[in-house]
């Protein structure tokens, strides 16, 4: 076989449909969010970032950076091993104990990502429970699926944040079976959230356990930051809550919350918690720091001034009669429905406008709901979205794209 040509040829078939991936080459600049600087051809620019998961811009904060500092001076670059060999440092024992206390559960676990803690956890706590029957939302993110698929036990899907169909298909089930009922609070796609409440009703009544991937609400919902399962007074009625440090709390890495004896179990039984070096004590100490700030007044500061510029500009997009998704989130999303008109209007706001939204196109969301996905942070300015609904009202015309899409019609008359 011509291995090459292969490659290559997939690659010409993924440009052919549009969905070939280019990636902005930038650098951010500490303490200048949302402001970065783009590299392309030999060229620096100016660029406003409009796309980062850093939500509330905790990754350049002055008391993440100084931690973060501080730790390297004093353990050095690395975790010297993983957990089990010598890996533990001093700052992720105080790191799973903060998050425990974020969440109110007995106890958590790190892991490098929060996709790997995904895939462990749910592999994990599928394979090693005999006859476990896993339940997914429709709309679950690839690290869920991956990880239940590694499990290889028998799943079945249920419609997209719809507790009736949970109960449908829970209902079909041998009684006696041990269950998992697997779904995420904030989709970062729609910006859409889950009817927690309504879920645990229903995982009760059929003895399900619950597995929530927070990951989109970490450090951005409920009074500490504990998510939208603390938010909505639900928490202790969830068995595992999953999240990342990556984005609400703005540095790296995973980590699941639950009880003692949950944690523990996959303390001593998940490979991919076993088999791979601790993170940096460097990024526990920074995400402490990020914690610290997260759940004290600052936090709730931010968390207001988040909500409020993402309802801001979502009312100016509907205003331009621009196609906005219907989000009850942070996140905006903005209909466009066709992969290479996706990538042309990111690419004019990225040359003409110096404005960056990366095109989010098939696999990541559905053939024919191709869209720019917007997350407005505390640090974008009232301008800042003058100028983006500007931009975008430009390209619409230029480009002649769509406004008649049925969900952002369906936002437009909320
Ligand atoms: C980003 C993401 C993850 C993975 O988290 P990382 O820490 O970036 O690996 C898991 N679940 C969802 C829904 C995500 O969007």
């Amino acid at each position: 076989m011509d291995y090459e040509a292969f490659f290559n040829d997939q690659i010409a078939k993924l440009k052919g449909e549009g969905n070939y991936r280019v990636f902005a080459d930038l650098e951010r600049q500490a303490g200048d969010f949302p402001h970065a600087v783009r590299h392309d051809a030999n060229t620096v620019r100016d660029v406003t970032v409009w796309c980062s998961n850093d939500y509330l811009c905790m990754g350049q904060h002055p008391n993440v950076i100084a931690a973060m500092q501080e730790a390297v001076e004093r353990c050095g670059a690395g975790a010297g091993g993983t957990r089990n060999i010598s890996g533990t440092n001093h700052y992720h024992v105080l790191l799973e104990k903060a998050l425990a206390e974020v969440h109110g559960t007995e106890a958590a676990l790190l892991f490098t990502s929060g996709y790997v803690a995904n895939m462990t956890v749910l592999s994990t706590l599928a394979a090693s429970i005999p006859g476990c029957v896993i339940y997914s939302d429709a709309y679950n993110h690839n690290s869920m699926i991956e990880g239940m698929r590694h499990s290889r036990m028998p799943k079945k899907i249920f419609a997209h944040n719809d507790p009736e169909d949970l109960s449908r298909v829970l209902s079909e089930a041998d009684p006696a079976a041990p269950k998992l009922v697997a779904f995420e609070s904030v989709y970062s796609m729609d910006g859409d959230i889950a009817p927690l409440a309504e879920f645990c009703d229903v995982a009760d009544e059929y003895g399900a356990m619950t597995y929530l991937d927070e990951v989109h609400a970490v450090g951005l919902y409920g009074p500490r930051g504990g998510g939208i399962a603390e938010r909505d007074g639900v928490a202790d009625r969830i068995t595992v809550i999953q999240g990342t440090l990556a984005k609400g709390f703005g540095v790296v890495g995973g980590y699941i919350a639950g009880s003692s004896a949950l944690i523990d179990f996959v303390r001593s039984f998940g490979s991919g918690f076993i088999f791979t070096t601790a993170l940096p004590p460097a990024i526990a100490a920074g995400v402490l720091a990020s914690i610290d700030v997260v759940r004290g007044q600052e936090g709730g500061a931010m968390r207001a001034r988040h909500q409020e510029n993402a309802r801001t500009l979502m009312l100016k997009l509907r205003e331009a009669n621009l196609p906005v998704m219907p989000s009850e989130s942070h996140i905006v999303p903005v209909l466009v429905g066709d992969p290479v008109l996706c990538k042309q209007a990111s690419d004019m706001l990225l040359d003409d406008f110096g404005i960056y939204v990366q095109p989010i196109n098939y696999p990541t969301v559905p053939k024919g709901t191709e869209r720019l996905r917007i997350t407005p942070s505390p640090e974008h300015t009232e301008e800042m979205m003058d100028h983006l609904v500007l931009a975008l009202e430009e390209i619409w015309h230029k480009l002649d794209l769509r406004r008649d899409f049925p969900n952002a019609q369906h936002a437009a008359a909320e």
